[in-house]
């Protein structure tokens, strides 16, 4: 992308900004990520048509960390589904730091996958098979996130292997505590694979933007996962994602996200965008200072929270009358009163259950009398999702009951086949290319009725 687009060109502003601050520091536990550059600084960002954006430091790649759990956890979810990852990890905020001895009493389970101790078992839910480890296959999915193959930092491996006695003493606690079958050595060992791989910013804006883009990687195209495990990855990420911080990061940003112990963080529009931010120093909850600050400001400046979505009144109905008041009316006396019994709708973009809501309300509400017709103009609509189609054909049908008639002006067939929308709605449902011609056959329908 060139530097002159508006995108790179706010993500360039966001850098200057913050490239100055110093609170923080790059983590020193695990001794390799103590060397990281504490001013490297990228930011990236990855739409749904797979455009990709990005300034500073945003092609230096550093180790995932536990940016790399919520995608691990995608996988244990694909594999295995819901209820038997549930099983093995809750899915509750912790409210406690990423490395904390968080198990629930009675199962002995660990809060949710976002903390180290549910990562780890996540980890261990992964089935190696003939000619695949369970880390080969860990590594494969996290590179068909990225739309890239991804390798190890050995010598972040080889640090973490020698100071990681914290996540291997919890992993024995596990075992202890709960009921799950599993070798703490190798789960261990895998995990701290896990965390060494190796990505840029804008391989991790890519992989944030793949679980948006409902497991689709919007760069390559591929499936990664379904729609429904993308959806599971973020709702966990939303509520448990930032640790002790997640329940402040969701009411100031309000985005799913994820923070990791290199300083790589990313932050999930759902249908928008993916984001990443790299930056070694942290604070106190483990999160980038700078990439914290950035997406903050990025939220806030472009309206990015989850749970601030204004309704836009009139953007789906564009049109709720009756014909004779249509600039194209005749002005016979005859022909206007037939055409105030012809209510008109039209609707415009994409229907989801909301706008179909709309457009049923309009319906209803067009027809000044119940034994009228209604005229569906859905010509400038883009596209009816699954659940609007069942409710459009759903109010058609109690429009047939009511008595009724209604035509659509559907030339782009969105309402389904003719076979499929008569079983569905009970009326023929004439389609029509022109609103004009719909509203005549529907007039001279009601003249032949009177
Ligand atoms: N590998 C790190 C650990 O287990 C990951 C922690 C993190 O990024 N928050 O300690």
């Amino acid at each position: 992308m060139s530097a002159t687009d508006a995108v790179t060109d706010a993500l360039g502003e966001l850098h200057r900004r913050f490239a100055g601050v110093r609170e923080g520091r790059p983590a020193d536990y695990i001794p390799r990520l103590a060397q990281a550059d504490p001013d490297a600084f990228g930011l990236a960002l990855v739409s749904m048509d797979g455009h990709r954006y990005s300034t500073g430091d945003a092609d230096v790649a550093f180790s995932l960390q536990s940016v790399s759990k919520p995608f691990v956890y995608a996988l244990a979810l694909s594999l295995l589904g819901l209820d038997e990852v549930g099983r093995w990890v809750n899915a509750e905020p912790s409210g406690e730091a990423f490395n904390a001895i968080s198990l629930e009493p009675r199962t002995g389970r660990p809060a949710n996958a976002m903390v180290n101790a549910g990562a780890i078992v996540t980890t261990a839910l992964i089935p190696g098979i003939p000619g695949a480890s369970a880390f080969d296959r860990i590594l494969g999915c996290l590179g068909r996130f990225a739309g890239r193959d991804l390798d190890v930092d050995e010598e972040v491996y080889a640090s973490e292997a020698t100071s990681g006695d914290r996540n291997r003493a919890l992993a024995y606690l596990i075992r202890s505590a709960g009921p799950l079958p599993f070798d703490p050595v190798a789960a261990v060992e895998t995990y701290f694979r896990q965390c060494a791989v190796r990505a840029t910013a804008v391989d991790l804006a890519t992989m944030a933007a793949t679980l948006a883009h409902g497991g689709v990687n919007p760069v390559t195209g591929e499936a990664v996962v379904t729609p429904a495990v993308a959806a599971q990855v973020l709702a966990v990420m939303a509520t448990c994602g930032m640790y002790n911080s997640s329940g402040d990061w969701l009411l100031r940003v309000g985005l799913p996200a994820k923070s990791g112990v290199s300083g790589g963080l990313i932050a999930a529009g759902p249908a928008r965008f993916g984001l990443a931010a790299y930056s070694p120093p942290l604070d106190s909850t483990g999160t980038s200072v700078r990439g914290h600050a950035a997406l903050v400001e990025l939220s806030l400046r472009f309206g990015l929270h989850l749970m601030n979505n204004p309704a836009l009144p009139g953007s789906t109905v564009t049109l709720a009358t009756t014909a004779d008041d249509l600039p194209t009316a005749p002005a016979g006396r005859r022909e206007r009163a037939l055409r105030e019994r012809v209510g008109v709708v039209a609707a415009q973009g994409a229907l989801d259950f909301t706008a179909a809501e709309r457009v049923l309300f309009a319906l209803d509400d067009s027809g000044p009398e119940r034994t009228g017709s209604v005229v569906l103009d859905l010509r400038e609509v883009t596209g009816i999702d699954s659940v609007a189609l069942a409710m459009l054909h759903a109010g058609l049908a109690r429009l047939a009951s009511d008595g009724r008639r209604a035509a659509v002006v559907d030339p782009d067939g969105r309402l389904g086949p003719p076979g499929l929308t008569r079983e569905r709605t009970g009326q023929d449902l004439p389609r029509f290319a022109s609103r004009e011609e719909a509203v005549e056959r529907c007039a001279h329908a009601l003249a032949e009725d009177d």
